[in-house]
């Protein structure tokens, strides 16, 4: 399905542009007018990690006047082997100041927007009203959703993303023009059924496949040439080098994007409507530790655990234990509850288990003890 061009196109292009972007202003399609679009579009990336690195570096060497990136996250050796926007030097620090100066070396024509903060149903509206158009480049099922209503919602057209091991799918959800994610999933899969990549591996070169085709969505959306994935998603096996794309209709009872929509708003907690809690980091950790009234820490590990070291202030309470009940009297009593265990597994059962009791005001260390110690 063509759809016209989504911005506008800026006045003139300076004669170092003209030769910079001389083999887009050379293809059909694209040529000066599409390159004058590229130069004022604004483009928001969901996260700076495997799929975002080649989004980025590929949209910014396009010429897009403004990239957006959102992401709380912090660049690990073990990123390196997919994230090919963060180097060596870059291990440690922030992945939208890393990404940023990796951009601006590339081309310092970009404008680059930073939000180092997690997406939520609280900044999602007002991020996305700042651009054009919203790629994800994340790989949780609370984002994806929430990314795709606040998309549906401001209607603008939200490009979508995965990778899983050796495969990969990308679409454009556009409600005024198509389907939308909700369309093709409406629910989220149970919590659990489908591993993550940091559990189950993912071929580091998928995301440049994968992000290229997502940056090739974008470039569509931006000048108006060939087809964009409106109403089509199309998938791609690595190992066996094939892909096949399957049509996808708009669901007429869609929650969010029929003509009477159930949903006319965003949720008050993707997490807990996907069942999947990414939690917070040990910065932000910090930061609501040293406000009144205190949230209680409480360590899910084992005695044996905590006995080699913990975090001052914390309260042991072995997740069999809590799932037991054990401590639903401090848990009601509680301010607010931080729970933490080794690598943020356990403590994400634990956070269930409060959320599932009713205790809304929770949530856990992402990375746990490892990151605390890290001081990552
Ligand atoms: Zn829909």
């Amino acid at each position: 399905m063509k759809v016209p061009p989504i911005t506008q196109m800026k006045e003139s292009l300076s004669k170092e542009a003209l030769q910079r972007y001389a083999r887009h202003i050379s293809l059909p399609g694209i040529g000066i007018d599409g390159q004058r679009g590229i130069a004022n579009a604004k483009v928001l990336c969901i996260g700076a990690g495997g799929l975002g690195s080649p989004i980025l570096l590929y949209l910014a060497a396009a010429g897009v006047g403004t990239l957006g990136i959102i992401d709380f996250d912090r660049v690990d050796a073990s990123n390196l082997q997919r994230q090919i926007i963060h180097s060596n030097s870059s291990v440690g620090e922030l992945k939208v100041i890393s990404a940023k100066r990796a951009i601006t070396e590339l081309n310092p024509d970009v404008a680059v927007v930073t939000y180092a903060e997690r997406l939520t149903h609280e900044n999602a509206l007002e991020i996305f009203s700042e651009f054009d158009l919203v790629i994800d480049a994340t790989d949780n099922f609370a984002t994806r959703y929430l990314a795709n209503d606040a998309a549906v919602l401001l209607r603008k057209p939200y490009i979508w993303g995965s990778i899983f091991q050796f495969d990969g799918q990308v679409s454009t959800f556009w409600a005024e023009h198509g389907p939308c994610y909700r369309c093709l999933h409406a629910n989220p899969p149970a919590p659990g059924s489908v591993p993550s990549c940091s559990v189950a591996g993912v071929l580091g070169v998928l995301c440049g496949t994968i992000g290229s085709l997502q940056a090739t969505e974008a470039l569509k959306l931006i000048t108006g040439f060939g087809d964009p994935l409106i109403g089509r998603v199309l998938s791609y096996d690595g190992s066996s080098s094939e892909s096949e794309i399957i049509t996808l209709k708009k669901n007429p009872n869609c929650p969010i994007c029929s003509t009477t929509p159930t949903q006319t708003a965003l949720l008050e907690s993707y997490e807990d409507f996907c069942g999947e809690y990414g939690g917070i980091g040990v910065g932000e950790m910090k930061a609501k530790l040293a406000t009144k009234p205190t949230p209680v820490l409480i360590d899910v590990r084992e005695v044996i655990e905590w006995d080699a070291g913990h975090i001052e202030g914390a309260v042991l309470v072995p997740l069999s234990g809590l799932l037991a009940g054990e401590a639903d009297n401090l848990l009601a009593a509680a301010p607010e509850i931080i729970f933490y265990c080794r690598s943020g597994k356990r403590s994400e059962t634990a956070l269930r288990y409060a959320r599932t009791a009713g205790y809304r005001s929770s949530t856990h260390l992402a990375g746990g003890y490892i990151a605390y110690s890290q001081g990552a």
